[in-house]
């Protein structure tokens, strides 16, 4: 299929790796690729109630919030999502 020509390397990180409280799996080609995913699944969760993921998402919303506070955990995150194997 023509789609998968231009793929570039991805790498997965799960939401454990990303401050939340289970083993899903997020796979995208960036950091900024899988936080996003996270910042998704985290809101989906809570929408559904579950309580173990509050905590992150909050976290996550302050992020947004306040984004040169938390250059240190982008850039953290950036690094260990670089570290990573590529899938
Ligand atoms: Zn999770």
């Amino acid at each position: 299929m023509a789609a998968t020509v231009h793929r570039k390397p991805t790498r997965t990180m799960t939401c454990a790796q990303l401050g939340g409280a289970c083993d899903l799996a997020l796979r995208g080609e960036s950091a900024d690729d899988v936080i996003k995913q996270q910042d998704r699944h985290l809101r989906e969760a809570v929408r559904a109630g579950d309580t173990a993921h509050e905590p992150a998402h909050e976290d996550m919303k302050n992020r947004w919030r306040h984004p040169l506070k938390n250059l240190g955990w982008y850039r953290d995150t950036k690094r260990t999502f670089a570290a990573l194997p590529e899938d």
